[in-house]
């Protein structure tokens, strides 16, 4: 069983022959601790835990880890790079339309890619499908909230 990168992550780094050290750690807390962050509020987290450290430092972090598979990046439409620790299994993403927030959602398909292009066959032979990217657009309940209407129909009944 690989290590599991939010109980012992130290273990997950070593796994992928990376150094243990103090500012990855505290990278992979902070994302334990707030998925789907970006790379300004991992560098706050950071920060706090291990004092002066440069964003480009958390950036390479970052990268690095991505890298090797420790950390998945996604990129919703207008916003800029989040980073999260769930990699390897197949979940998509709730997005929120009003605040960016973004929950994660599990797939019917424990196994990526849950979806099958059926015409990937004719259109790109040989093509080796392993990932389908799929992400839910909306509002979340206190934005709803806000704007104080229901999104749904009331355009239309005005
Ligand atoms: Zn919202
Ligand atoms: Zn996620
Ligand atoms: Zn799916």
């Amino acid at each position: 069983m690989p290590a599991d990168p939010v109980l012992d992550p130290a273990a997950a780094l070593r796994e992928r022959g990376l150094r243990v050290t103090k500012q990855r750690l505290a990278v992979m807390g902070a994302l334990a601790a707030t998925p789907h962050s970006g790379a300004e509020a991992v560098t706050t987290a950071v920060r706090l835990e291990v004092g002066r450290v440069s964003s480009q430092a958390v950036y390479d972090v970052l990268h690095a880890l991505t890298a090797h598979g420790l950390l998945r990046r996604i990129q919703p439409a207008g916003s800029t790079a989040r980073y999260e620790l769930r990699v390897g299994d197949s979940h998509h993403h709730l997005v929120c339309r009003g605040c960016g927030r973004v929950v994660d959602v599990d797939c019917a398909t424990p196994t990526a890619p849950c979806l099958d292009p059926t015409t990937v066959h004719t259109v790109a032979p040989g093509f080796v499908v392993d990932e389908a990217e799929v992400t839910f657009w909306g509002l979340c309940e206190t934005c709803t909230t806000r704007s104080g209407r229901t999104p749904s129909l009331q355009e239309e009944t005005a």
